[in-house]
């Protein structure tokens, strides 16, 4: 996705990879391609010092992080500063700030800025559950250091609450080598709305308007969209507003996204700022008419943002569905094998950003997501409509995945409807469940 700006905007790239990825897309669409020693490839693309040692050699001007591993790494960030490069992304001050969610909240709440009731407990388990009893069951248990979904619980009684923290601390040394957690209420159906911002580094920025990713499976996302519909205009600019002052009173540097959590009554509550580009960020792309790695890119080199906010319109509607190698018969699990077959008919409302050719390896070193579809329309009910004649036309054979299942979920009724929160999938599992071809379906396709 990167290095195709790049060479939009005449930029020559350099990719790394590790040995499982030697045939991947971006190997081979970069000029040069350096492969990093290591056993697996988590230990390659963390490998900070590899990472810049190949900078240096081939005397690259700027790093782009991607969206991945050291993407939202404080001290990557540093790293590439001090050898005199240029980070692709914000300060390193900034990542490290937003990326502790307990601190990233208090910096919230001084600006202003609304969080849901929560608490940090250290010490005593008679505090925990003091804590507890104060913001009411049920609750989530959060890691401080959290992302995808890991080391979050949803905790219903007292008698749960110590062994859940037990678990989710587990979990967060494990993923975070951070055990630090917090309580934070527990909102009923909440929407996940999110706001894309750009800031300069000086204190000026601008938002390019929401996403709606409230289509979630284990607080991980499955679709996304822009504009969020049924969403009043008047709260999605006081969220728009809200994630502007936040860029703004952080010296925000580069493309970020503030993630909010909408109740039932539409009042909104902040959930966490990511420090980089966003998997979903195509949607916003779609709709403002923008490419959001090039606008990276621009403010990188100039410290400038390259628009004012009355440049950003927002026009038609978006859709994002993330195409997972993983088998839905099998409570999702990833699903691993060989890509046999590939094809996607594209067309100028379709986008097909994926990562993986056929002949691929679908190994389980990486994230089962294997590519994403964004489709367009003048309204949401042409987004719809699009993205289910897409689906349909897309091919992947050999490894299972869960293109099935988000057929289902487009052509849902609650969801064309708009009638979105985090529960969807879990609410409408029995209408969206896998139903396997028969010998007559068979048949008929052949
Ligand atoms: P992570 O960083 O691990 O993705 P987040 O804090 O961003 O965790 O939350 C992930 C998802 O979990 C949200 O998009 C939302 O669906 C759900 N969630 C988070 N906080 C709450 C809450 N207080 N109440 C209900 N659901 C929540």
């Amino acid at each position: 996705r990167i290095i195709r700006t790049l060479h939009a905007v005449g930029i020559e790239a350099i990719a790394v990879y590790h040995h499982e990825d030697r045939t991947a897309p971006h190997v081979s669409l970069a000029k040069e391609a350096v492969e990093l020693t290591a056993e697996t490839a988590t230990g390659a693309y963390l490998d900070i010092d590899q990472i810049i040692q190949v900078a240096k050699t081939f005397s690259v001007q700027a790093i782009h992080p991607g969206y991945g591993f050291l993407s939202e790494n404080s001290s990557f960030a540093a790293a590439v500063e001090q050898h005199g490069l240029t980070f692709i992304g914000p300060q390193p001050n900034v990542i490290a700030l937003m990326g502790d969610k307990i601190e990233s909240r208090r910096f919230a709440e001084r600006n202003g800025v609304p969080v849901a009731p929560s608490a940090t407990v250290q010490g005593a388990d008679t505090d925990f559950l003091r804590q507890a009893s104060k913001i009411g069951f049920p609750l989530l248990v959060k890691a401080a250091a959290g992302g995808g979904g890991k080391g979050m619980r949803i905790v219903h009684s007292e008698e749960q609450l110590l062994a859940d923290i037990e678990s989710a601390r587990g979990e967060a040394l494990r993923y975070f080598s951070d055990e630090r957690i917090y309580l934070e209420k527990y909102i009923e159906k909440p929407r996940h709305i999110e706001i894309q911002v750009l800031g300069d580094g000086k204190g000026n920025a601008i938002h390019l308007f929401e996403r709606e990713c409230s289509i979630q499976r284990r607080f991980q996302k499955v679709v996304e969209e822009s504009p969020a519909p049924n969403l009043s205009i008047r709260i999605r600019d006081a969220m728009c507003e809200a994630a502007v002052k936040l860029a703004q009173e952080t010296r925000y540097l580069n493309a970020g996204t503030v993630e909010f959590i909408v109740d039932s009554k539409e009042k909104f509550y902040f959930l966490e700022m990511n420090t980089r580009l966003q998997v979903e960020h195509p949607v916003t792309e779609l709709v403002c008419g923008v490419d959001l790695v090039e606008a990276q890119i621009e403010i990188a080199a100039s410290k400038q943002l390259p628009w004012q906010q009355s440049d950003i319109k927002q026009a038609g509607h978006a859709i994002e569905c993330r195409i997972c190698c993983e088998s839905p018969e099998m409570e999702f699990q990833p699903a691993t094998g060989v890509i046999r077959s590939l094809s996607f008919p594209s067309t100028p409302v379709r986008r097909f950003d994926n990562g993986v050719h056929q002949g691929q390896i679908i190994s389980a070193s990486f994230d089962s997501m294997v590519a994403k579809l964004i489709c367009f329309g003048q309204n949401r009910e042409e987004a719809i409509a699009e993205t289910a004649a897409a689906l349909n036309e897309l091919v992947i054979l050999g490894v299972e995945n869960n293109v099935p299942f988000l057929q289902k979920i487009i052509s849902h009724p609650v969801f064309a409807a708009g009638h979105l929160h985090n529960q969807f999938l879990e609410e409408q599992k029995d209408s969206l469940q896998h139903t396997p071809l028969t010998e007559s379906d068979l048949v008929a396709l052949i």
